[in-house]
């Protein structure tokens, strides 16, 4: 697989941005199909990635705690709670065991939510 930059435009606010080989090999490693993301990463960091699931990683989830951190497809993180979680939370105690899980803006920052397994 061969990979290089790419020049985008973003589909929210219209500015051309650049898919990185860096992500393209990070969705590579999640053993994703290389999809091009439609927004550029300020509008993705404001939190708006968009509606529905999106892939990721468990970076690490511990039960005692409450709570844990995804790895999004373009490797920047998201904490997660418990409650945010859907079915087996011994499965999402896995490190980087493949999940889908939902993102939206708090006063405190991202936090991921239906967060499941992808199998
Ligand atoms: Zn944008």
């Amino acid at each position: 697989m061969v990979y290089r930059d790419e020049m985008l435009p973003c589909e929210k606010c219209g500015k051309k941005f650049i898919y990185t080989v860096e992500e393209q090999r990070a969705q590579g490693m999640m053993g994703l199909e290389k999809e091009s993301p439609a927004l550029c990463p300020s509008c993705r960091e404001s939190g708006e990635l968009g509606p529905g699931l999106h892939p990721g990683l468990v970076k690490w989830f511990s039960e005692s705690k409450g709570f844990g951190f995804l790895v999004q497809a373009d490797g920047s993180e998201v904490f997660f709670h418990q409650s945010g979680v859907v079915g087996d939370l011994q499965v999402v105690e896995q490190e980087n065991a493949p999940i889908w899980y939902e993102v939206k803006e708090t006063d405190r920052g991202l936090k991921a939510y239906n967060v499941h397994v992808r199998e």
